[in-house]
């Protein structure tokens, strides 16, 4: 059988690009772990903030948020970007950034800061508040769209790892790490922090997808930290926080090159965490329950890469998702199946200009490099 598209990696990206093709094609979601979310999916800090991967985000981040609320996956939270008085600056340029781009932030006096986090410290007086941040349902969403995916009659195969891709007459045939095959006329390169690899596979040259290791340590803090604490993100990128089940999720913001692999958190990372935490407030931590870190990939110029290869036949990357992969989750999937349907916006694509993602970008300026 020749599918009409195999998608290669089934987190977020792949589940959802397949649940967004499978009404129009038939598809193929190869996984090679033992179950799809296994990897950066499976690891996230799961919030939808406005700001979070800069500008270029936003539209995707927007557009996605009408669908997560609508079917149930948001929680409202609210999110704080704090700093000092030498940060007001910072403050400034973090508004500016935004500004037009239809995100809501608003100024927060000392007082009203200290009042939505208690045990920050009083040196800690500026504050951004956006209101609209969220939890995301991270396991829900990721459900939801193998569901769909399942129902709409896409064959998912798990320990499936991918070895080997050639293409001869127009066709794809993949193959697996113990010698299974597959065919499809069309490959969606959904394999995360393995993007790049999955291209020099596929004899495909790569558009630069590097992984980073971030890492989350959950605190039990003394008192117990407030179910309503809003996200608090230092505005200068050093720590974010959040309470989960009475329970503080912290991370350093740490980003540290990897190779694509099993990421494991390292104690250095937990240490500045815990470090830069109590910098900011004078919570007890009781004890630091669990850790665990994941890998954020993200192409050279930090936007995410949705599109057909311009030099190979058929080879369509959805990657570099980087820190906003669940939250832009909804309406990427659905700007990725018009794209590779050749289909024309709908409700939820009409904002996005999809030329802004396509990988077209990173292979010339690859080619003005070299040249
Ligand atoms: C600590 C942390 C916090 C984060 N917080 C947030 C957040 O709050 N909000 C947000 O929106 N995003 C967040 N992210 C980012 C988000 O998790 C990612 O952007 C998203 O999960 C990427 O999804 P993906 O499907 O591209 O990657 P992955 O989930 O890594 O999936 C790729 C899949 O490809 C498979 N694969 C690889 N190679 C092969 C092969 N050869 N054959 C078959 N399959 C293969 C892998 O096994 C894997 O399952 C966070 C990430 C981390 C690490």
């Amino acid at each position: 059988m020749i599918y009409d598209v195999a998608v290669i990696g089934a987190g977020m990206a792949g589940a959802s690009m397949a649940a967004e093709l499978a009404p129009h094609a038939r598809v193929l979601l190869l996984e090679a772990e033992d179950a799809p979310g296994y990897h950066a999916t499976g690891r996230s800090a799961a919030f939808w903030e406005e700001t979070y991967g800069g500008p270029g985000v936003v539209p995707l981040t927007l557009a996605s948020g009408t669908y997560l609320q609508e079917n149930g996956f948001l929680t409202p939270r609210g999110a704080l970007y704090v700093g000092r008085s030498e940060d007001s600056a910072a403050m400034d340029a973090h508004v500016a950034t935004f500004a037009g781009t239809g995100v809501t932030i608003e100024r927060l006096s000392p007082e009203a800061l200290a009042d939505k986090v208690p045990h920050i410290r009083s040196e800690w007086t500026e504050a951004l508040h956006q209101p609209a941040c969220a939890d995301i349902d991270v396991a829900g969403l990721h459900q939801h769209y193998l569901g769909a995916a399942r129902r709409l009659g896409v064959d998912i195969a798990c320990r499936a790892r991918v070895a080997g891709i050639t293409r001869a007459d127009g066709v794809w045939t993949i193959t697996g790490e113990r010698g299974e095959t597959w065919r499809a006329a069309a490959i969606v390169n959904a394999a995360g922090a393995w993007a790049d690899h999955i291209a020099a596979l596929a004899g495909v040259r790569p558009v630069g997808i590097a992984p980073f290791r971030r890492t989350v340590a959950v605190l039990r803090v003394e008192p117990q930290a407030p179910a309503d604490l809003p996200l608090v993100l230092d505005i200068n990128g050093g720590f974010y926080f959040k309470p989960d089940a009475g329970r503080l999720w912290l991370s350093p913001h740490d980003e540290i090159p990897s190779e694509p692999c099993d990421a494991a958190p390292e104690e250095i990372d937990v240490a500045i965490a815990i470090d830069r935490f109590v910098a900011v407030t004078d919570w007890r931590i009781a004890a630091v329950e669990r850790r665990w870190a994941g890998l954020r990939s993200f192409a050279p110029d930090r936007l995410p890469v949705y599109g057909f290869d311009p030099e190979a036949d058929g080879f369509f990357w959805f990657a570099g998702q980087g820190g906003f992969g669940i939250q832009t989750a909804p309406a990427a999937a659905r700007l990725g199946a018009q794209v590779l349907l050749g289909q024309g916006a709908d409700a939820i694509t009409a904002r996005i200009d999809p030329a802004v993602y396509a990988p077209d970008r990173l292979k010339s300026r690859a080619e003005a490099i070299s040249a």
